[in-house]
């Protein structure tokens, strides 16, 4: 996308190192007994400085401890976590990629449309729905446990304060663009219906729910055809 950018202002670019930062896979945790006695005993967190307070036990780390577990993490898997690509493009290459983008433009286009228009067409692709070790935002929708309108899991974007973000009306970002290749129903649901989980929401208390559901299920069978025990051991 950049070295075409480049192409179509007239700059001679045949290629540009690509530094990639992995998207951290933790989240936000609960401050343990031990990361507070830490806290108040050396200062720090994480082993970085930290000069808040009025943090204390049970407490979500907020933006900025969570920041500092991130980096050490960065730190201690720099190679795991940092990449370093040298990407190459030729110009019969950088056409094949604009004819690709304006295909998959005018596919968005054309969902948008029908959805809509009230006919969501859109195709589910089901494996994509966990990558990077990470499942989609909407799979409680696709795997039947609820459905979007429910708004302990759901909330629309608009209706949670925030800015819509992104880019300008009518635009598409290569993100949008990859999402949609990636499943066309998770694209509808964030750019059209604009779903998005509620904050409250994790992934560790909808697995939580899932297998007390899963138990709940295999337990109600025992109840209909319950385990037989012999009266006597011979
Ligand atoms: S929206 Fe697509 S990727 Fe997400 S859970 Fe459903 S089928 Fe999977």
């Amino acid at each position: 996308m950049y070295l075409l950018a480049c192409a179509q202002i007239g700059l001679k670019v045949r290629g540009f190192t690509w530094d990639v930062l992995l998207k951290p896979s933790i989240s936000p945790k609960k401050l343990s007994k031990a990361d507070i006695t830490t806290l108040e005993t050396t200062g720090s967190y994480c082993d970085l400085p930290y000069k808040g307070e009025g943090v204390k036990y049970g407490d979500k780390e907020d933006a900025k401890l969570f920041g500092m577990r991130v980096f050490q993490k960065y730190i201690e898997e720099a190679d795991k976590q940092f990449q370093r690509v040298p990407v190459v493009r030729t110009k019969e290459s950088l056409f094949d990629y604009l004819v690709d983008m304006n295909k998959i433009a005018s596919g968005i286009q054309q969902l948008r449309e029908s959805v809509e228009g009230g006919n969501d067409c859109s195709i589910r692709n089901l494996t994509n729905c966990k990558s990077f070790n990470r499942l989609c935002e909407y799979h409680p929708i696709c795997s039947g446990y609820t459905d979007k309108n429910d708004t302990t899991v759901f909330q629309t974007r608009d209706s949670s304060g925030r800015g819509t973000g992104g880019p300008a009306k009518g635009s598409l970002s290569t993100s949008q663009m990859n999402l949609f290749m990636g499943c066309q129903r998770r694209w509808v649901y964030k750019y059209v219906e604009k779903i998005e989980r509620a904050e409250e929401w994790t992934e560790a208390l909808y697995f939580g729910d899932l297998v007390h559901k899963a138990l709940e299920i295999i337990l109600e069978d025992r109840l209909v055809d319950p385990i037989e025990f012999p009266n006597s051991i011979d």
